[in-house]
């Protein structure tokens, strides 16, 4: 059997915590995402560093889904590796989510919302990893073909069931988000928390979803942050290889990594360092600014990224006047 890890003693020390909405859960203000750099195509070694290094450093929220990879699942088993091997003593200090509502498997029931789907789903995830619950699950996207009702039913069911102690939805907007919290209000079961991508490149929460969470007693966890690693230094010396841009993801593309794009993240990393800061942590502490986004949701290629990125915490307040100077530089044409 595996040594168990001996994590840091002072690891709670530098993290900041904030309550998830009207909840009584706590989470890191940074969490740490496993959609790219976790699946069985990785170098495991470079995983289980991020992964105890992370523990280290104070993030208690860990964010899966059954299709991260790749291939699909196989970020999940990795996690599973970690957290039932070197970590297995300490379950009872993470935060653990996972999510199903893109497609996972043939036919009619690997894809959507039914409560067929999700119901399957989870137990598969749990398989994977090795858990007997996880913290929260999600729905990961609205699906308009099944009812809400079926759902947030299905939802209210797994938590009441054991398997998940907290439910989420995301990528919903605002009214759907509204009407599911109803719902599940109404079902005995709160919604917990909302996970919308939200960063200064994109900003679709500012249009009514973060009035529409505060009013719900909802928290919010926001996934790209970093805009996939644009809001960072990774491209002011062209694509290298080993980035998500340059590398396999079919998700960013290099054509992204514009002169214009360029030109705004330069103007950005100059505030950033007269704020003492990389332009990573500004652009983290930028969507935590007021308290609106409980936490933000980040990858990772490498654990120095994570140990950059959580000095962010360290500065979360702003002057109008930068606040004004980012918005001029953001609001410039593309
Ligand atoms: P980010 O915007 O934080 O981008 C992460 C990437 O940015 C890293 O892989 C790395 O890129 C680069 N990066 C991170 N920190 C630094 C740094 N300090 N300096 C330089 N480069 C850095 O988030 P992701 O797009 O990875 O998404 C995070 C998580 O959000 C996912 O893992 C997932 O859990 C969740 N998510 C949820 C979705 C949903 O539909 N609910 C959809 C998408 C994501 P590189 O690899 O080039 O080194």
């Amino acid at each position: 059997m595996l040594t168990p890890y001996v994590p840091k003693p002072e690891r709670y020390s530098g993290m900041k915590y904030l309550r998830c909405g009207q909840s009584g859960l706590r989470l890191s203000r940074v969490s740490l995402g496993f959609w790219h750099n976790f699946g069985d195509v990785n170098v495991y070694a470079n995983c289980r560093e991020m992964v105890l290094g992370a523990f280290d450093l104070g993030i208690t929220s860990y964010d899966l889904a059954n299709n991260y990879g790749p291939c699909p699942g196989s970020a999940e088993e990795t996690f599973g590796r970690i957290v039932n091997g070197e970590l297995r003593h300490y379950r009872d200090e993470m935060v653990i989510s996972s999510k199903a509502g893109y497609r996972m498997w043939d036919g009619p029931y690997g894809d959507g919302g039914s409560r067929k789907y999700l119901m399957a789903s989870l137990d598969q995830s749990l398989r994977r990893m090795g858990l007997d619950y996880v913290d929260i699950f999600y729905h990961h996207r609205p699906d308009p073909e099944t009812p809400l009702e079926e759902t947030m039913g299905a939802l209210a069911d797994i938590v009441r069931s054991g398997k998940a102690l907290y439910a989420g939805i995301s990528n919903y907007p605002a009214d759907l988000t509204r009407a599911a919290a109803k719902t599940m209000r109404a079902l005995g079961v709160p919604l917990l928390i909302h996970q919308p991508s939200y960063s200064m490149l994109n900003r679709w929460p500012e249009d009514g979803l973060l009035d529409a969470l505060a009013e719900e007693g909802m928290g919010c966890i926001a996934f790209s942050p970093l805009a996939q690693g644009l809001l960072t230094d990774r491209y002011f010396r062209g694509v290298p290889a080993d980035s998500r841009a340059g590398g396999a993801s079919v998700f960013l593309h290099p054509d992204r990594v514009t002169p214009e794009l360029l030109a705004k993240t330069q103007a950005l990393n100059a505030i950033a360092a007269r704020r003492g800061q990389t332009l990573a942590q500004m652009a983290l502490a930028w969507v935590l600014r007021g308290d609106r986004v409980t936490t933000v949701l980040i990858g990772a290629s490498r654990l120095a990224q994570i140990q950059d990125n959580v000095k962010a915490v360290d500065k979360l307040d702003f002057a109008p006047e930068e606040l004004d100077e980012i918005e001029t530089i953001l609001k410039k044409d593309a």
